[in-house]
């Protein structure tokens, strides 16, 4: 391995913890590793990043990274460089830019986007055949992302892709944003734990994981039948993306699909089925590969196409 490479430095936030690693595109990710937000403030937020940077100094030397990456929950509003929306995990975390994180004296360009954004961004680099890619991450949210001509698409205003919020049943179940039968609402791990809440004989199910809802999906066929209603709509919600957006790949990310709430070859027949025979077989869903990392991939990728 060659050390002259230029390095950059990717952050990916997430509702319990800060995924970071160092590497480009060429040669990906040379490190990667997790820390858990046990001090749900901005000094414990300062904290992490601080002690990350202070690690990569003492490993690879700060001199040798040439740009930071950011990914956050929430979208960066483009006008004011500000994330809107309050995710109700980090609620601190609304109307401030990202960059307050990077220790002042760390004098490196950084650039940050929304999560699934980046998440997107980062499992483009390793699908080289396709350039229209659109990402979901399915997690305590649905996060969504595309990347057209190896950039994010955007938008007028920063607000592109918010695909979970898209209404798919009307007058239907409340989702977090304040309205009802958002997509969110149906397929989020956090959609499905309400759902089970309100069935009235799980009063702990918003204290579950993933795990909790499977086991107990397994002899409970209404639970059951949120998944299937949940994998159902984001089929649903992919054929609309897909008579929009026509891309060659949907990526399915995050932590539902890690840990199998869906499967992405059954969401990929669905779509197929669903779509007009023109766009059949054009579109093919698939898992996403770099897992949990990609978020931090898309990161380092998003600062160094911006440096180069
Ligand atoms: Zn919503």
């Amino acid at each position: 391995m060659s050390s002259v490479q230029p390095l950059y430095l990717g952050f990916d936030i997430g509702a319990s913890s800060v995924k970071w690693g160092y590497g480009n595109c060429k040669q990906g990710l040379l490190s990667f590793a997790s820390i858990a937000i046990l001090q749900r403030d901005l000094a414990g937020l300062r904290a992490i990043f601080h002690n990350v940077i202070e690690q990569v100094d003492k490993s690879v030397g700060l001199y040798n990274i040439h740009g930071i990456g950011i990914g956050t929950p929430g979208t960066i509003d483009l006008a004011s460089g500000k994330i809107q929306g309050v995710n109700p995990h980090l609620a601190f975390w609304s109307d401030l830019s990202p960059t307050i994180l990077i220790p002042t004296g760390i004098n490196k360009p950084v650039f940050y986007d929304n999560d699934a954004n980046l998440m997107c961004l980062g499992e483009s680099t390793l699908w080289e055949a396709a350039d229209h890619i659109l990402g979901i991450t399915v997690g305590s949210g649905i996060g969504s992302g595309f990347v057209s001509g190896k950039k994010v698409y955007r938008g007028a205003h920063g607000y592109a892709l918010e695909l979970g919020h898209i209404t798919m049943v009307e007058s239907g179940v409340m989702c977090n944003c304040g309205r009802a039968g958002c997509l969110e609402a149906y397929s989020s791990v956090d959609g499905i734990k309400r759902r089970a809440l309100s069935l009235g004989r799980y009063p702990d199910a918003i204290g579950w994981n993933l795990q909790d809802i499977l086991n107990n999906a397994l002899h409970d066929s209404e639970l059951e039948g949120f998944i299937a209603e949940g994998e159902r709509l984001l089929a649903m919600a992919l054929m609309h993306a897909t008579m929009i957006l026509d891309p060659q790949l949907i990526i399915l990310g995050g932590g539902g699909m890690d840990g199998g709430l869906y499967d992405a070859q059954r969401i990929d027949q669905m779509l197929q089925n669903a779509l007009p025979k023109v766009n059949k077989g054009q579109t093919r869903v698939q898992r996403a590969k770099a897992g949990n990392r990609a978020g931090v991939l898309g990161a380092l990728t998003l600062a160094e196409r911006n440096l180069s």
